[in-house]
């Protein structure tokens, strides 16, 4: 017999936001691949003897047990720690991890699943978190790279915006901020260099993974290009961008 009547769901999930609940619980926002953003109730977190206790950390990784919806309320009945996030107890990879977090939070409406933007906040954590301190620009670089391609907000890298002529190995940054050959340039003019063109192509192209390994020779070149097409695709500057390269200089 088929039931119509909505089923637990038992999923990997991060946690994301968290605020007190009376005196002893907690709201758990959490986000699960295939179900998006989902408002959950953890009874009782708070108490000391709480199952909960120290697994609900901000992007920690849990096999969460949730509730069918009642009321418009779901029940987090379970938390099974999967992945708890140690190395983002660095400050500069803790900064890193919630600039990333505030780009998929953006992309990631409630009420909708976005198993793509899921995948990169998961695959991004694992690298912002493992990754050699040096090569820490290059993968969030790479990250919004990725972010812009997913909202279509990635200007072209190979062709000319204007004329589409092939760029090759010198670029221009043109009127609407994309790239633009010599002639089609915005005044006054500003060069990007060979260096940069490559880590750009490189971070578009090349799995996450071989990131950390990259040469970082277009670093200073990327930076200011990528928080301009996220400020223009966001609508605004990154909070917490303009501190993290601050210190990753
Ligand atoms: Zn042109």
């Amino acid at each position: 017999m088929v039931s119509g009547r909505p089923r637990r769901v038992i999923a990997d999930a991060v946690v994301w936001k968290r605020s007190d609940f009376r005196e002893t619980s907690r709201i758990v926002t959490l986000l699960l691949r295939e179900h998006g953003r989902v408002l959950t109730l953890a009874k009782g977190a708070h108490r000391p003897d709480s199952p909960f206790l120290g697994r609900l950390d901000f992007l920690n990784e849990v096999r969460a047990t949730i509730s069918p919806e009642r009321e418009g309320l779901r029940l987090l009945l379970r938390a099974e720690l999967r992945r708890e996030r140690r190395g983002l107890r660095q400050a500069t990879r803790y900064l890193a991890a919630s600039h990333l977090a505030e780009l998929c939070d953006f992309a990631m409406p409630a009420g909708r699943a976005e198993p793509e933007v899921f995948d990169l906040l998961v695959g991004g954590l694992n690298l912002i978190e493992l990754c050699p301190l040096a090569a820490l620009a290059v993968v969030v670089l790479g990250l919004e790279v990725r972010f812009l391609l997913h909202l279509g907000a990635l200007p072209g890298l190979d062709h000319c915006a204007d004329c589409q002529r092939g760029l090759g190995e010198l670029a221009f940054v043109g009127e609407a901020s994309g790239l633009c050959c010599r002639e089609h340039a915005a005044a006054p003019r500003r060069t990007v260099g060979e260096a940069t063109l490559l880590l750009l192509r490189s971070l578009r192209d090349q799995p996450g993974k071989t990131w950390p390994e990259l040469a970082v020779g277009g670093v200073g070149g990327a930076v200011p290009l990528c928080g301009g097409w996220l400020a223009a695709a966001l609508e605004r500057r990154g909070r917490l961008r303009g501190a993290l390269f601050a210190q990753l200089r």
